[in-house]
């Protein structure tokens, strides 16, 4: 992993940039902050506005964990997509899931709401986002704990979920679902970009990171060993600049205006 803003970084960013790159962007931890209240979240100010002026020149995509209906209101700004729920929503993949996805959704819901339930666990939160699952644990006097435990009930229900960890977060999802990997391979393939751009900051994100594309560069917030992310920012307060550079790439990619 390289750092974004080295020599070798912005060389690459130069080279990769043009008015047709996607730039795709996972939400919090990334474009936001992470917060102690998600549900209180909204996209800075600064950062909507270069991302409305990024917009403006080249297509912007959020890929997030989030339903895109709870998205929507916290940005300030319409990117060219919004795929919520780590891709499933938005993308034509909900007919096809039908009614056993939901069905596996809610019963895996009841189990976990027992289970915390049972075991008393003050300060975490179920989130149903109808396809997937969210524990959050960031409110929970012993997190390590609580992530121990919330990790042995997801093991042990049926049929066996894939887990997606963020920041306080456990994700429990159908090992069968598409992932952000798939979401992103199907928005290039939409918006006919020949190249693209990815950030994103937790285990969820790996799924895009890992695929290896060509004319694909990707970054993770946070450096991290055994990312495959080919570049990082040292924390999410970067991501303003990193829009400001992108924005004089682009301005200087815009074709001259003619002098009348
Ligand atoms: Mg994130």
């Amino acid at each position: 992993m390289e750092y974004l803003f080295s020599e070798k970084g912005m060389r690459k960013i130069h080279r990769l940039c043009s008015l047709e790159t996607l730039f795709a962007f996972d939400f919090d931890g990334t474009l936001s902050k992470i917060s102690a209240r998600p549900e209180r979240t909204q996209l800075a100010r600064k950062t909507s506005g270069l991302l409305k002026s990024l917009g403006e020149l080249a297509p912007v995509a959020i890929i997030s964990g989030r339903n895109s209906s709870d998205l929507k209101p916290r940005l300030n700004f319409k990117p060219r997509y919004l795929i919520g729920n780590h891709g499933i929503d938005e993308l034509e993949w909900e007919k096809f899931l039908g009614k056993s996805t939901r069905q596996i959704c809610r019963s895996w819901k009841n189990q976990i709401r027992e289970f915390l339930a049972d075991n008393k666990m003050p300060g975490v939160e179920l989130e149903d986002n109808r396809f997937t699952l969210a524990i959050h644990y960031r409110h929970s006097r012993d997190k390590r704990k609580v992530k121990a435990a919330v990790l042995g009930k997801a093991s042990l229900l049926s049929p066996p979920p894939r887990i997606g960890l963020g920041k306080s977060v456990i994700n429990i999802i159908p090992a069968a679902l598409p992932h952000k990997g798939d979401a992103f391979r199907k928005l290039i393939w939409l918006s006919r970009a020949p190249s693209a751009f990815y950030i994103g900051d937790d285990d969820t994100d790996e799924d895009i990171f890992a695929l290896s594309l060509p004319r694909v560069l990707t970054a993770r917030v946070g450096h991290k060993k055994n990312s495959s992310a080919g570049f990082y920012i040292r924390r999410q307060s970067e991501i303003n600049k990193f829009l400001q550079r992108i924005l004089e790439v682009l301005n200087n990619c815009r074709p001259a205006k003619r002098k009348s």
